[in-house]
């Protein structure tokens, strides 16, 4: 039993200065408490503390990669990324990851080396730009090296090969920087990208029992027949959630299924599965019993994705629409009273804003946050991390000023949530996501998770929010991170 003390607890109601937690749970909240035999008492001198973040959409080990080895994610112009890779080049293979795209071609990498594999992972994750050296090795004729989509999919067993070594290092770093931006449970896309099934499930099972972070999973699309072969066991730290697929593509690549026309290539987008081929999946899932979540990023796939859940019922759980980029207003109110939650990344509105209003003739909705709230559905917010970065308060800040990185501007500030909406969409409202009840607020009986910041991070003026650093990140009432 452990006595948290001296501090100030943001509990459901109000704000006490103690708490007692027991196996893991809090038994009680108050300002003083006598005549118990405490194994420890926590003094926490005078700071705040809060429930612990969840992060319900990310990629684990993609992020402990993006920590692990070089990014180009903060530069936006041609020619300082080829200076970049000028001074990183090395004998063995030069890969990049969050690379924005900007027109480098195959011939401009070779000019760097021919001798040995250059792959830049464009930033949307849906994308690479390659050298000569790759496509020979790969087998591929191809005129810029800019493979978008489906046309970058021969280049991922090469980006992908990794020692078993090098990917639990890599999830060990992903762990211990989400543990310092406070988040305990995570939702997670791993299964289908690395060498196998078995290895990538058995790294992740073995970080966790060293460095504890409630794990649910989902199961692509690509593992589910293996999965179904070979049910692993789940725990209190690690739990399959539904599984995994895509309906459209992205932006970036002019592939999110749209009814607005996408300026350049005159495209509404398209869809990843055949009509045949997407029924086939959704039947397959309910026939064995299990929910979906579903990469949607285009209004016309949502309204596509809404109505396929319709015909295609779940039995139980909750089913997910990962994005949810573009909506129509009245599309929303198709989604009310279905067991669907909508998973968003409010960092998207800083990076994708006004860029992907100008990639229209006409503008679409775009994030409409405060719209869903408002239809009272079930959403949660998250990073997509390695995608963006996944400390909530960076994405809590986007939520709540809808401000662009580029043009420093807020777009759209009818769709803006408040600081305390959004902070509950990275805790309770999340957690119910994932259907657990008993996280993500600090009231007796729930888990004992949470996150502790000098500062009071629900009244701190938004320019400061983003500074602000976690001193303490608690789970399962055992300390797991101090600053
Ligand atoms: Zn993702």
């Amino acid at each position: 039993m452990i006595l948290w003390k001296n501090a100030q607890i943001h509990t459901n109601q109000k704000v006490v200065s103690s708490m007692i937690t027991d196996k893991g749970k809090i038994i009680a909240l108050g300002d003083t408490f006598k005549d118990f035999n405490f194994d420890a008492e926590i003094n926490l001198y005078g700071m705040h503390v809060y429930p612990a973040f969840l992060d319900t959409h990310l990629h684990l080990i993609g992020y402990g990669r993006s920590l692990y080895q070089l990014s180009v994610r903060d530069l936006n112009e041609k020619q300082q990324v080829l200076n970049f890779l000028k001074d990183n080049i090395n004998d063995e293979k030069l890969f990049v990851e969050n690379y924005q795209a900007l027109g480098i071609t195959k011939s401009d990498l070779d000019l760097i080396s021919k001798d040995i594999p250059i792959i830049l992972r464009h930033s949307d994750y849906h994308s690479f730009t390659v050298n000569s050296y790759v496509l020979d090795k790969v087998g591929i004729k191809h005129d810029t090296g800019i493979l978008i989509e489906q046309s970058s999919i021969p280049v991922l067993p090469l980006w992908s090969e990794l020692s078993k070594d090098e990917l639990t290092k890599m999830t060990e770093l992903a762990i211990k920087k989400l543990h310092s931006f406070g988040i305990t449970s995570i939702l997670t896309d791993d299964l289908a990208y690395f060498n196998s099934y078995e290895e990538t499930l058995e790294i992740i099972q073995s970080v966790i029992r060293k460095f504890p972070m409630r794990t649910h999973l989902l199961i692509h699309e690509d593992v589910l027949d293996t999965y179904l072969k070979n049910k692993p066991k789940e725990s209190d730290f690690l739990k399959f959630n539904s599984v995994k697929t895509f309906y459209d593509g992205t932006f970036t690549s002019e592939t999110a299924l749209m009814y607005e026309t996408f300026k350049n290539s005159k495209s509404n987008g398209e869809r990843i599965h055949s009509k045949e081929d997407w029924e086939r999946l959704l039947k397959k899932v309910r026939s064995n019993k299990l929910n979906i979540s579903i990469h949607t990023i285009g209004n016309r796939a949502f309204d596509e994705v809404v109505s396929s859940l319709k015909q295609y019922p779940l039995l139980s759980g909750i089913d997910r629409i990962i994005h949810a980029s573009s909506v129509k207003l009245e599309s929303l109110d198709n989604l009310k009273g279905m067991n669907v939650a909508l998973d968003l990344q409010p960092q998207f509105i800083s990076s994708d804003l006004p860029w992907a209003y100008n990639k229209f003739e006409s503008k679409p909705i775009l994030y409409p946050f405060k719209s869903i709230l408002n239809n009272n559905l079930q959403m949660a917010l998250s990073s997509d991390a390695p995608v963006e970065i996944p400390n909530p308060l960076l994405g809590i800040y986007s939520a709540v000023t809808r401000k662009s990185n580029y043009a420093n501007e807020s777009y759209d500030m009818n769709e803006t949530l408040t600081l305390k909406e959004a902070f509950d969409h990275y805790t309770k409202d999340a957690a119910k996501t994932l259907g657990i009840d008993n996280l993500g607020e600090i009231k007796v009986g729930n888990i004992a998770d949470f996150v502790v910041y000098k500062h009071d991070i629900l009244n701190t003026p938004i320019q400061l929010l983003k500074e602000q650093q976690v001193e303490l990140t608690i789970i399962n009432e055992r300390i797991v991170y101090r600053k």
